[in-house]
């Protein structure tokens, strides 16, 4: 049987405790996961590319399951480009149900062998967002409770 591998799209912009969680959660799912971040010249984003994926490598460094890249363009093409049969998304509430609803269909009327599969959040991440956080760093705040350990910002 083919391997189970499962992109987990995103900005991670930066990744946050509630990324974290979604990956730890469907690892049992997958044989593999390739976190992947979005190469987005359009969003106002504070940090590289390149420390940004340094940083999910340095959460993940012991999680042989865990691959971590950086990818540019369709992600349905960069799953093909992998291997990839899932895309892994988290659901906070009604908005990223929204959101994810609309995004998740498109791609699937391109792609159909290609799954998204959402989990939705522990409900004491429910509240962590990358753009808050990026706002408390960007006014000096303590971020450390909302990002995981290994992430030295
Ligand atoms: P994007 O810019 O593609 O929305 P993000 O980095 O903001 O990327 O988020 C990547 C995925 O993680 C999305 O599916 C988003 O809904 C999910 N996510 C973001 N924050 C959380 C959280 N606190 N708990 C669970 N899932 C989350």
């Amino acid at each position: 049987m083919s391997k189970k591998i499962a992109v987990f799209p995103g900005s991670f912009s930066p990744f946050t405790k509630g990324h974290q969680s979604i990956v730890n959660r469907a690892l049992p799912l997958f044989d593999e996961i390739v976190i992947s971040i979005g190469i987005n010249s359009s969003k106002n984003d504070c940090f590289s590319i390149n420390e940004k994926v340094q940083w999910v490598k340095n959460v993940f460094s012991k999680e042989k399951k865990v691959k971590v890249t950086m990818y540019e363009g369709l992600t349905i093409d960069h799953c093909i480009k992998v291997n990839a049969n899932y895309i892994l998304r988290g659901l906070r509430n009604s908005h990223d149900f929204k959101y994810e609803k609309g995004i998740a269909q498109m791609n699937h009327s391109m792609q159909n062998n290609i799954e998204t599969v959402f989990i939705i959040t522990e409900a004491k991440y429910s509240h962590i967002s990358s753009t808050l956080v990026r706002d408390i760093i960007q006014n000096g705040g303590d971020v450390s409770q909302f990002i995981p350990e290994e992430i030295k910002l």
